[in-house]
């Protein structure tokens, strides 16, 4: 098996200053795949920048030259989450182009699944406004990418960041050729994530939104994609499957209240790998999203491309949390989730 890694050292040129979402992200999680020998083993992808007329299919074409000329001026604050530095446009356009070379070497059978490691994240970015660390939106740039320019009919987001993805969710409402679905910590930031987000028009029932209490961990996560996300997918049936990765649900992460592990991570790709290989030739393209406590980051990452490698021994060196997760209420609303999606 083949996997592809998307990197640009370009990603580490977006500054933001002492900001927990920080080129130190990256930098952790490419020194743990090259001390651990992994990245010998994958298959270096170059990122491309996106072209205004790319980033145009998801986003307003006002607000794209807004973030440009403002990374002229010099960056500053888009939002009172968001900063942007003089090279915070060239690296964003490399974070959706990187993900769209992704998209394009799986489709294509170049590689067989890939990982794209790119900042700044995206599921946040909504048509005309930066959200949340996020500039343009890289996981719905190239979903749009894959069913305009390789003419797919369908295609899956999965999004297992502790936040839910507000941005990705608007992009396709409406549509009923790209199925999202998201666990997400509920309530919580940005807001949305609802059970009864469904979507709209054409695209009711390809909204499926898995909020989670906090405290919950692995075991609820691991039911949410058995129970709801494998079944809605098959029925759904995608051509490709695109994962927005954030690893802020761990227990160590500093910004959210979940419990899950490296091990729960490394479940959840597993189910995804597997899902990619019954219904659409492996087709797998993960893309970063958030996740701030390094060793998690770094740990995760690597684990998840031991599994695209099909390697079986995993590490899992940060472990359970020490503090006992909570489980109340978890039959009530997973049944009420199934209910909503017609899945039994
Ligand atoms: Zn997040």
């Amino acid at each position: 098996m083949t996997a592809g890694l998307v990197y640009d050292p370009i990603y580490l040129e977006h500054d933001t200053g002492d900001h927990v979402e920080n080129p130190g992200r990256l930098v952790a999680a490419m020194s743990h795949l090259k001390e651990t020998r992994i990245k010998e083993r994958l298959i270096s992808l170059p990122a491309r920048p996106a072209t205004p007329e790319e980033l145009e299919m998801i986003h307003a074409p006002e607000y794209v030259s807004h973030i440009k000329s403002k990374a002229e001026e010099g960056g500053g604050w888009l939002d009172p989450d968001t900063v942007m530095s003089r090279k915070s446009y060239e690296a964003a356009i490399y974070a959706a182009g990187g993900l769209m070379v992704a998209v394009e070497e799986v489709t294509k059978r170049e590689v067989d699944s890939a990982f794209a490691l790119v900042r700044p994240p995206g599921h946040h970015a909504t048509r005309d406004r930066a959200m949340g660390f996020c500039i343009f939106n890289n996981v719905a740039i190239a979903a749009e990418l894959a069913l305009r320019k390789f003419n797919l009919n369908r295609v899956l987001i999965a999004d297992f960041d502790v936040h839910h993805g507000n941005g990705t969710q608007d992009a396709f409402y409406a549509d009923p050729k790209v199925l999202y679905f998201s666990t997400h910590q509920y309530p919580f930031y940005p807001g949305t994530g609802r059970m009864d987000e469904i979507g709209m028009g054409e695209g009711e029932g390809t909204t499926v939104n898995f909020p989670m209490a906090a405290g919950w961990g692995d075991e609820e996560y691991l039911r949410a994609f058995n129970e709801v996300l494998v079944p809605v997918a098959r029925r759904f049936e995608p051509e490709l499957i695109l994962v927005s990765a954030g690893f802020d649900p761990h227990w160590a992460d500093q910004l959210a209240m979940m419990r899950m592990t490296v091990t729960g991570f490394v479940q959840m790709a597993v189910i995804l790998k597997e899902l990619a290989a019954e219904l659409c030739q492996g087709r797998l393209v993960f893309t970063l999203e958030g996740g701030y406590n390094l060793r998690v980051v770094a740990s995760s990452i690597k684990a998840i491309f031991d599994v695209l490698l099909g390697n079986s021994e995993i590490e899992d060196p940060l472990g359970k949390a020490s503090m006992a997760s909570k489980t109340g209420g978890f039959e009530e609303h997973i049944e009420a989730i199934k209910r909503i999606h017609h899945v039994s």
